[in-house]
């Protein structure tokens, strides 16, 4: 059997874990295996609907409350004694921050290799895995042996496919014997202010800004044009360095990894760690005045020049369109 590690926010399963179904679906089949999966957290079984679009045809969950709100170590327990009792031959985890902690508790919990931001799951004894090393900047062919599989999938390796066909899925709560030291690290739950702003991970354009764009007061233009497109702001890591902006802002290694429809760079150069974070953008606009800069050679389109100055001319023209569009409108 496969299974699937999903997170999800109430019941709804994650973009990250839809691309973990869609190829824990591929791989399940080629291995002629059941697909399954396993939710934690609060509302989990409520992903039943959704996963009945991939295939999966039973949902575990645990009924502990104390699993509502995330806990590392305590879920990777949960999942590793899940895995204990039903003998899964691989499983797949999203390689998010939160992925990527869990299944390394499982890992270290089960004393078995883990293979991490993997784009590729080949069915085999060993299983062939191709993943990202370097930040992305190597793909590594690798075997990974275990009598169970761990393995986490790369953001945005593929895209997620529902089937038009639907699986009946049956809910399989299961038991789990944590105790207090699996909770010493767990988030407690804080109530954030509703910017109303859309999240740099869900945006389909992301404006974002490096060091060229000189100053924190600089990012005005940048959050200009992204108000103009209904997009986010992000940044490069120099920039969250510097203090301009939050690190919830980054791009990259060590920040978000996004896939916007667009992705505009503002006096970004478009280093490997950064460019990992939003390379699985559908375009890739540079804005930077060097002609030489790595990420105009990346981009697919690039405007050399002064990115406060180009900022100012793109944000009127689209003002300008804007508020010509009622007089566009047929009577
Ligand atoms: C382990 C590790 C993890 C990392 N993780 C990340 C990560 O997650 N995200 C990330 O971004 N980086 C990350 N980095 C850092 C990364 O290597 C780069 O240092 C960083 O991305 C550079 O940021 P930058 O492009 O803003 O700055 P710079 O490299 O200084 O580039 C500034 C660019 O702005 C251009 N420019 C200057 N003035 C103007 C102007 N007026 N108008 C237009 N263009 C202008 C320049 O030509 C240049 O191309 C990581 C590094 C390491 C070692």
């Amino acid at each position: 059997m496969v299974l699937a590690f999903i997170e999800h926010v109430a019941g709804a399963p994650t973009m990250l874990s839809l691309e973990v179904l869609t190829m824990a679906g591929r791989l399940a089949p080629e291995m002629g295996s059941p697909l399954e999966a396993v939710a934690i957290g609060s509302k989990g079984s409520a992903a039943a609907g959704v996963l009945s679009s991939y295939g999966v045809s039973a949902l575990h969950v645990s009924d502990d409350p104390r699993l509502a709100e995330y806990a590392p170590a305590a879920w990777a327990r949960a999942i590793a004694e899940l895995a204990n009792q039903v003998n899964p031959a691989v499983v797949v985890g999203t390689a998010s921050d939160r992925g990527a902690e869990v299944m390394a508790h499982v890992a270290a919990r089960m004393k078995l290799p883990m293979a991490a931001n993997c784009t590729e799951i080949a069915s085999g004894d060993p299983l062939t895995v191709t993943r990202q090393r370097w930040g992305g900047s190597l793909l590594e062919e690798a075997h990974l042996n275990g009598r169970v599989k761990l393995v986490t999938l790369a953001p945005h390796a593929l895209t997620a496919e529902a089937s038009p066909s639907r699986t009946e899925v049956t809910t399989r709560p299961f038991a789990t014997t944590l105790d207090d030291r699996d909770f010493r690290v767990r988030l407690v739950p804080q109530v954030e202010a509703d910017t109303g702003k859309i999240s740099l991970a869900q945006a389909r354009v992301v404006v974002a800004g490096g060091r060229g764009v000189g100053s924190a007061e600089g990012f005005a233009s940048l959050e200009e044009l992204a108000d103009l497109l209904g997009g986010a702001v992000g940044c490069s890591r120099a920039v969250t360095s510097l203090g301009w902006r939050p690190h919830s802002d980054q791009v990259g290694q060590t920040g978000t990894r996004i896939a916007p429809d667009l992705y505009i760079a503002c006096g970004i150069s478009g280093a490997i760690q950064h460019m990992v974070g939003c390379r699985a953008a559908k375009h890739i606009l540079a804005i930077n005045t060097d002609p030489a800069a790595p990420i105009v050679a990346q981009a697919d389109y690039a405007v050399i020049g002064d990115v406060q100055k180009v900022l100012v001319a793109v944000n009127a023209e689209i003002r300008r369109v804007k508020a010509a569009e009622p007089s566009r409108t047929p009577a």
